[in-house]
This record gives structure tokens, C-alpha cells and sequence, in this order.
């Protein structure tokens, strides 16, 4: 599932060749994908005629911002993928759900073959950061204006544990399962510890770990698995993976100190962890 790495990533090849052009037609091929839209006419009626202005991101969101203040939100997620294509590519695949054609003759699809992913344009809002249906959303992740102090008092009010917790979207948005394991095992903290427990510097260390391995792997394209679900505008695959200290390795050595790592099951959800160095 694509988290803020992967989407930042496809955020900054969007936002180098979109701005500036004008939306031609939108056509809507899983009514899914779109499901926020009572109507799918009323979706491509949201596009057309309108001029990309900047894209930007909020947690895992991309935000087309056009002009007359309507954006185009998208969310891919657990196997969503955007395409940048000339309109002359090959046809979609099966699973593409969304075309959105431009006056420059190339088009923006989106695919997505379990449609947990979405589609949807928001009207008029206020600012294009405060999308009304995104309000919920916790800080950005690499957002800097939430400090360790600020971090602190948040953690200090919630007993939960602390993956869980930094996959909660509306606490901090961006994490998933595989940077929140990244992240925890950067700030040497386990996966199961109290968020009000940790020390003041433990938030430092935390807040650290967020903003480095997020930038890392945004440095890196983002990470493709196995199930080659990620993959950027282009079909390209991100490399992140091989830099992974702690996900997907189970059985191998720490790379820090040379423990094996460990898998548990929570929830329905693997950690990774090395118990040696996280504590
Ligand atoms: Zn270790």
C-alpha cells in the first residue's frame, strides 16, 4: 500500500507536467473509484474546462489544485496506480477506472484493481488546504511545524501503543505499516510501547526518525514490494526497499547489531522489529 514516500514522490513528477494545462475531457470507467460522486457526470463536470494549477499532499493524498478553486483529490489506496501517458498509449488496462484527458494531448489515468482507492473533486473549498472531506487528517508527517515538544504533549493524553497509533491517520498522516516499522526501529522503540511512557528523549528521537526515513525514501522513490503494487507516474519502481532496515526481513541479520529480526503478529498485522536494539 502506497504511503507518503511513494505518494510524495508521484506528488513532485505530477506537479513537473501538469501545471498549466487544461483538462479536455474526463471519463469514468468504475463508478467505485468515484464513489464520493453520487453521479460520475457530476465528477467530470468538476474537470473540464479547468487549468491545473499546483499539486501539493496531504498524509497519502495527492491534490490537483485547478483553477476556479475545485481540486482533484486522489487516494491509491492499497493498489492504486497513476499513469502519465500520451493520449495515443496503448488502451488502459481493465482496471483503469479513471481517465482524465488534458488540451496538451496526453492524459492522467488512474488504476485501481481492488479500488480501495479513490477519486473525487472537491468544490469550491476555502483553501486547498482545508478540503472539507480531508479534515479528519492528522498532521503531515514531514510537516515541520509539529516539533518534539508538540509531539510530546500529543503522545502524553494517549495510552495506546505506538504503531498503531502512527498508523492512525488522524494523528499523523503519511504512515503505514512499513514506515511505521522503519520509523520505530530508526528511534529504536518497539512497536508496543505506551505512547504516554516515552521520554522526552525518546519524542526526540521519534520526531527525528519520522522526518529521516520519510526523506530517505522520498530520496529513493518510495518502496515496491514483491507485489510490484508501487510503481511511480512512469510504471518505474521505487528503491527504497533494498535500503529497509527492519520490513520484510524476518529471519535476517540486524543490520545494526547483527540480532535476527523478528515478525509479530498484531491484529492481523506483521511487525518487524529487532529486539535487541528497539526498547
Ligand atoms: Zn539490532
Amino acid at each position: 500500500m502506497p504511503e507518503l514516500p511513494e505518494v510524495e514522490t508521484i506528488r513532485r513528477e505530477l506537479a513537473g507536467v501538469i501545471c498549466g494545462k487544461r483538462v479536455d475531457a474526463a471519463d469514468v470507467h468504475g463508478l467505485r473509484s468515484v464513489r464520493r460522486h453520487g453521479d460520475p457526470a457530476d465528477f467530470c463536470s468538476g474537470l473540464i474546462g479547468r487549468r491545473a494549477l499546483y499539486v501539493r499532499r496531504r498524509g497519502k493524498y495527492i491534490l490537483v489544485v485547478l483553477d476556479a478553486g475545485n481540486v482533484l483529490v486522489l487516494h491509491l489506496g492499497m493498489s492504486g496506480q497513476l499513469r502519465w501517458v500520451s493520449s495515443s498509449a496503448v488502451q488502459p488496462s481493465r482496471h483503469t477506472h479513471v481517465v482524465v484527458s488534458f488540451d496538451s494531448g496526453e492524459q492522467l489515468r488512474f488504476a485501481d484493481p481492488r479500488t480501495f482507492g479513490e477519486a473525487f473533486v472537491a468544490t469550491s473549498p476555502t483553501s486547498d488546504e482545508k478540503v472539507d472531506a480531508l479534515a479528519h487528517l492528522g498532521f503531515d508527517a514531514l510537516e515541520a511545524k509539529v516539533n518534539s515538544e508538540t509531539l510530546a504533549e500529543m503522545l502524553s493524553v494517549r495510552r495506546t501503543s505506538l504503531k498503531p497509533l502512527l498508523m492512525n491517520q488522524r494523528f499523523v498522516a503519511g504512515l503505514g505499516n512499513i514506515y511505521s516499522d522503519e520509523v520505530l526501529f530508526a528511534a529504536k522503540l518497539r512497536y508496543d510501547r505506551r505512547a504516554n511512557s516515552l521520554s522526552t528523549d525518546e519524542v526526540r528521537r521519534l520526531r527525528r526518525a519520522i522526518t529521516r526515513v520519510l526523506r530517505q525514501a522520498v530520496a529513493h522513490g518510495g518502496s515496491t514490494l514483491a507485489d510490484a503494487q508501487y510503481k511511480d507516474l512512469y510504471g518505474r519502481a521505487g528503491g527504497f526497499q533494498y535500503y529497509h532496515q527492519v520490513y520484510g526481513r524476518e529471519g535476517e541479520a540486524c543490520k545494526r547489531c547483527q540480532t535476527r529480526i523478528s515478525r509479530v503478529r498484531t491484529q492481523g498485522r506483521s511487525s518487524f522489529m529487532c529486539e535487541r536494539c528497539q526498547g
